[in-house]
């Protein structure tokens, strides 16, 4: 987790989910010349591919997620991502004529036993599950993913520069974008492959861009830390056995980081005037806040910052797509 700016105060605002970095609001401390009552609430430090399409979905999901912090229970199908994506990445540790599938799927027990410890609470999922069959299945899900990945690529033949990489990159504006990429590949020639594991199903032509937006971000943050644009960008979806590739140009990085400056605009209006809307979409039924959320009824917790009067222009929010 990051700190906020010296002399500021910030809300508690928690750990951030699995394999992501967290996004933090702060309040800032006294001004030399306080106005009388509270003192701003400001935007978000920084930004992550997963926060900022959580606002670009919905904002009130945003809010209860980085403002709010309201807990979410873990789900079966993103436990096994992060269970497969630990197999994924431990397997580059065996020699590369090593990196077979039986030696990749003999992984997943003890990093599914790693998983347990450092995050008690998705032992839960199967709390219910005395003779343990939905874990074995959900064992075996896991193991087919795993497999499927050696008819996508061939790992005896990668030798990743890095996996897991924690990137951090501050724009011009003095936004911060952060996340982690799965796995980076440096050709001999020095061109920079950017890899990204799914353990969904590829989505269909027409929402490639949304799902390339998270890769163009992170392309973005590795052309603002090396000044190199990377060659291409990969998913590889093992859920339905598809690698999507793109090959990013400068414009392509420019248009992100123009987007990504929109929408952290947005979130500072929006966290000043505490003014997030729901956008209700087919996503609803994955969102764990319903019980909040006025679309279904709910009330929303008080808000935890000070507020100040909307200004007109907030009503934009919420309409923003990928790119
Ligand atoms: S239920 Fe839907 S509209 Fe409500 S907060 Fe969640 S994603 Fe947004």
């Amino acid at each position: 987790m990051e700190t906020s700016t010296e002399g500021a105060t910030r809300p508690d605002i928690g750990p951030a989910g699995p394999g992501e970095a967290a996004d933090t609001v702060v309040v800032t401390g006294p001004p030399a010349d306080p106005p009388a009552g509270p003192p701003p609430a400001v935007p978000p430090a920084s930004l992550s591919p997963s926060r900022a399409s959580d606002f670009m979905q919905c904002p009130l999901l945003y809010r209860f997620r980085v403002i709010d912090r309201l807990p979410e229970k873990p789900s079966e199908a993103a436990t096994r991502g992060t269970l497969v994506h630990a197999v994924l990445e431990r397997l580059f540790d065996a020699p590369a004529g090593d990196r077979t599938a039986p030696r990749a799927k003999s992984l997943i027990p003890g990093q599914w036993d790693r998983l347990r410890e450092s995050r008690p609470e998705v032992a839960e999922l199967f709390a219910d599950d005395p003779e343990g069959e939905r874990l074995a299945r959900w064992l075996t899900e896991a193991e087919a993913l795993v497999e499927r990945w050696f008819t996508l690529e061939d790992p005896s033949r990668l030798e990743p520069a890095e996996r897991e990489l924690f990137v951090e990159a501050e724009l011009d504006s003095g936004l911060r974008l952060r996340g982690i990429i799965d796995r980076v590949d440096v050709a001999p020639t020095g061109e920079v492959r950017i890899v990204d594991y799914k353990t969904g199903k590829a989505p269909r032509p027409e929402y490639a861009e949304g799902a390339l937006f998270q890769m163009k971000f992170y392309a973005l943050v590795v052309w603002r830390l090396k000044n190199v644009i990377p060659r291409r960008l990969q998913l590889v979806y093992l859920g339905s056995g598809d690698v999507l590739t793109y090959d990013p140009v400068l414009a392509d990085l420019e248009r992100v980081e123009r987007k990504l400056l929109a929408l952290w605009e947005a979130i500072r209006r929006a966290t000043e005037t505490g003014d997030w809307r729901p956008r209700p979409t087919k996503l609803c039924g994955w969102c764990d806040h319903q019980a909040h959320c006025p679309e279904f009824g709910g009330t929303p917790p008080p808000y935890p910052l000070p507020l100040r009067a909307p200004e007109s222009g907030v009503a934009e929010q919420g309409r923003m797509g990928p790119d």
